[in-house]
């Protein structure tokens, strides 16, 4: 009596990403988890817990922007001083090894330049949450500065230069998806032959479309979460396990 040996689905991925000339990542809440981060969407996550600040009640409100300062810097947003983990650096190893060409991420943790991705091949679709922008002339300033001058005068100026509201580079509820990074996720899940979904829900639209339109353009799909997905059905490989599990067992295969 002769058996096929089952092929493991970290062995199907691995054997998909090897044929694979352009991969593409995409990354959510869920690859940052196994850091220590917070899942802010979950059942018993911040937002739960805590109602989000609105982008138009920000820009309307010097109370509403300092109640944002404020949790900002008493850490109540729950990530600073996360450390990458080995899901983030198996990303890095293969981007830097030419096998995945961009990160497309739904988190602002800024983790994946921590890795050591270079950040021309991050694209971040929800902002970054570890520096600050002026709304109106886009000037970047630090939040050490920022925490300094909040912490002493209880509020934050206006950009000097311009005179525009200064925010967390974040994309807040209500705010408008940034377009450039939109376009640029876009090229890049047309430009693909493999799209890997790293800890994401894909139930938050428009992200949760690339892997749809990469799929439809011909690209194979791999999900790794924790939990199902609105996309599963549609997946080459599903693999319900950790990410750093995973993409360790992945990547000593190739
Ligand atoms: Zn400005």
């Amino acid at each position: 009596m002769t058996q096929d040996t089952p092929i493991s689905p970290i062995e199907r991925f691995a054997a998909i990403l090897r044929a694979s000339q352009r991969a593409v990542f995409f990354t959510g809440a869920g690859i940052s988890t196994e850091s220590g981060i917070p899942d802010f969407r979950s059942p018993g996550g911040v937002w739960t817990k805590m109602q989000p600040i609105y982008f138009q009640d920000f820009v309307a409100s010097e109370e509403k922007r300092r109640e944002a300062w404020g949790r900002r810097f008493g850490n109540k947003d729950g990530w600073v001083g996360a450390q990458p983990n080995r899901g983030h650096y198996a990303v890095a190893e293969l981007i830097q090894r030419g096998k995945a060409k961009a990160v497309i991420t739904q988190n602002v943790d800024n983790l994946h330049q921590a890795s050591g991705v270079p950040a021309d091949r991050i694209i971040e679709l929800h902002g970054n949450a570890s520096y600050a922008t002026c709304l109106s002339c886009h000037r970047r300033y630090e939040l050490a500065d920022i925490e300094r001058e909040f912490n002493s005068t209880g509020s934050v100026a206006p950009c000097p230069h311009c005179n525009g509201i200064i925010k967390s580079a974040t994309i807040s509820f209500g705010q408008q998806m940034p377009q450039l990074p939109m376009q640029r996720a876009a090229e890049e899940t047309l430009s693909c032959d493999l799209f890997v979904v790293l800890g994401s829900s894909l139930s938050v639209f428009p992200a949760a479309d690339f892997p749809l339109r990469a799929k439809q353009n011909g690209a194979a799909l791999v999900i790794v979460n924790r939990d199902p997905t609105e996309m599963d059905e549609l997946a080459d490989v599903i693999i319900h396990e950790g990410i750093g599990d995973t993409m360790t067992e992945v990547i000593a295969r190739l």
